[in-house]
C-alpha cells in the first residue's frame, strides 16, 4: 500500500532544498488524504517528489522530513536508522553506560528520542507520527539490545501541540523506577520514572568530565539536579556545595553522594539567584563555579528575560569567583547563540571588573548530534572561563 501524497508550496520545497526537516503548515497546501501521523509522500504542485515525512495534523510543524529517497519508510527502515545511530553510539560513547542513543532530529529521526541508561531503555515520542511507530520501536529495541525494561517518558508539554496526552510507564519488560549506572568512573543512580527528563541530563556527560581538570579549592554546582558536575569535582576540591530549588533532585544528588562515598559534599535547597545575590552580598569566594541553569528562552518572544537572566547569574558567579578560579557557565537555549552567550558574559565580566580569558568552548556530548543544516540541534553551550 503506498503512503498518501501531501502538496507543498515552493518555500516548502526550498526549505527541503536547504537541507531542514520541518516544513511549517502554511507550506502544506493540500494533505490529501493524510491521517494523523502518517508517513506521508511530500509533492510539489507539479506532482514532483519531495521525500518523505510525518505528517500531524495538530503542530505549526505540519511534515517532519524522515528521508528524500522513494523506498518505503516501513519497519526495515526504521531499524536501519536506529542501526545507524547506534552504531554512531559506539564511536562515540563506547566508554559510556548512560547515553542519548537516537537524538531526534540529530539522526534522522525527528521527534523522536531514545536514552539508554544500562539495561534500560526510555522513550519519548513526541509527535503524532513517532507516536504512531511506538510498537515498532519498542520491537526493533528487543530485538537488538534485549532490555530489562522499556519505559516512556511521554509526560511532556509538547505533546499537546500535537493533540497527544501526557504519559508515562512501561512498555516492555519489568516495570523498573530506578537504575544504578556508572558515568565516567561515579556511580549514579537514575529515577527514570520520576526525575526530570528522562531520567538525567545526559548531553552534559563530556561537559561534566570535562570540568574536572580545572576543579580545586572550594567549589559551587548551580542548578546542580542530581549532582552530576558536584560529584565530578569533588574528588578535585576541598568542598563542594550543590543548590538547586528542587528537593526531589537534591534527595538523588544525597543519595549519589553516598553511593561514592564522598564527604565533603553539602547541597542547598534554593533559588540560584537568590542564593548568588546573598553569596555576593556576604562576600562568600569560590574557586570553581558551575552555572547549568534550565533554559532561559524557549521561545524567540522570551529573548529578551533570558539575556538579562543569564547576564544575572553569570555577573553573580564572577563577582564571587577568586582570582585564578574557573567558571563553567551553560545555556541550552537554542534561541541563545555561543556568540551571544560570549557577549552576555563579556558584559557581565565587564560590569564585575574582572579579567576573563575562555579556556573551552563546548557544547552537547556527541550523543546528541548537531545536525549541519538544522541549527535547532545545537542547543547546548558551555563554556570554561577563567578569571585571571
Ligand atoms: N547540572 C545538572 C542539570 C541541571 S538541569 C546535571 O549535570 O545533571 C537544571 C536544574 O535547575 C534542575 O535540576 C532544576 O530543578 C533546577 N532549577 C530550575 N530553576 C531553578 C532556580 N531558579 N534555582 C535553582 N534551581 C533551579
Amino acid at each position: 500500500m503506498s503512503s498518501p501524497a501531501v502538496t507543498i508550496s515552493q518555500r516548502g520545497v526550498e526549505r527541503v532544498l536547504s537541507g531542514h526537516v520541518w516544513i511549517y503548515r502554511a507550506d502544506l497546501l493540500d494533505a490529501g488524504e493524510a491521517c494523523p501521523g502518517d508517513v506521508v509522500r511530500m509533492q510539489d504542485r507539479k506532482h514532483h517528489f519531495w521525500g518523505q515525512a510525518l505528517y500531524s495534523n495538530k503542530s505549526q510543524i505540519a511534515l517532519r522530513l524522515l528521508t528524500r529517497d522513494e523506498r518505503p519508510f516501513d519497519a526495515a527502515f526504521l531499524a536501519e536508522r536506529i542501526a545507524t545511530a547506534a552504531n554512531l553510539r559506539r564511536q562515540v560513547a563506547s566508554d559510556a553506560q548512560a547515553y542519548r542513543l537516537v537524538s531526534a532530529e540529530g539522526d534522522l529521526l525527528p521527534s523522536l528520542i531514545i536514552d539508554r541508561y544500562g539495561p534500560c531503555f526510555v522513550i519519548q515520542t513526541l509527535t503524532q507520527g513517532t507516536d504512531r511507530l511506538k510498537p515498532q520501536i519498542v520491537e526493533i529495541l528487543q530485538q537488538t539490545f534485549s532490555p530489562r525494561s522499556i519505559l516512556e517518558r511521554n509526560d511532556v508539554a509538547v505533546r499537546g501541540l500535537e493533540g497527544l496526552p501526557e504519559q508515562k510507564g512501561t512498555l516492555a519488560g519489568e516495570n523498573i523506577n530506578e537504575v544504578e549506572v556508572e558515568e565516567n568512573g561515579l556511580r549514579f543512580v537514575f529515577d527514570l520514572m520520576g526525575g526530570q527528563k528522562t531520567g538525567g541530563y545526559l548531553d552534559q556527560r563530556e561537559n561534566r568530565l570535562a570540568a574536572r581538570p580545572y576543579a580545586r579549592g572550594c567549589a559551587l554546582d548551580c542548578f546542580c539536579y542530581a549532582g552530576g558536575f558536584a560529584l565530578h569535582l569533588a574528588r578535585q576540591c576541598d568542598s563542594v556545595l550543590g543548590v538547586d530549588s528542587s528537593p526531589e533532585a537534591l534527595h538523588l544528588a544525597r543519595r549519589n553522594q553516598q553511593l561514592n562515598g564522598f564527604t565533603n559534599l553539602e547541597w542547598k535547597e534554593a533559588n540560584c539567584f537568590d542564593f548568588l545575590k546573598a553569596a555576593d552580598q556576604q562576600k562568600e569566594r569560590y574557586d570553581t563555579i558551575v552555572l547549568d541553569p534550565p533554559a532561559f528562552a524557549r521561545q524567540k518572544s522570551k529573548l529578551e528575560a533570558a539575556w538579562r537572566g543569564y547576564k544575572e547569574l553569570n555577573l553573580r558567579a564572577l563577582k564571587i569567583l577568586n582570582p585564578g578560579g574557573f567558571l563553567i557557565t551553560c545555556s541550552c537555549s537554542h534561541h541563545v547563540s555561543e556568540a551571544d552567550l560570549l557577549a552576555i558574559i563579556a558584559e557581565a565580566a565587564l560590569d564585575a571588573h574582572r579579567t576573563v580569558t575562555v579556556v573551552e568552548r563546548r557544547t552537547q556530548s556527541r550523543d546528541h548530534p548537531i545536525l549541519l543544516t538544522v541549527p535547532e540541534t545545537h542547543y547546548l553551550k558551555c563554556l570554561i572561563l577563567r578569571v585571571i
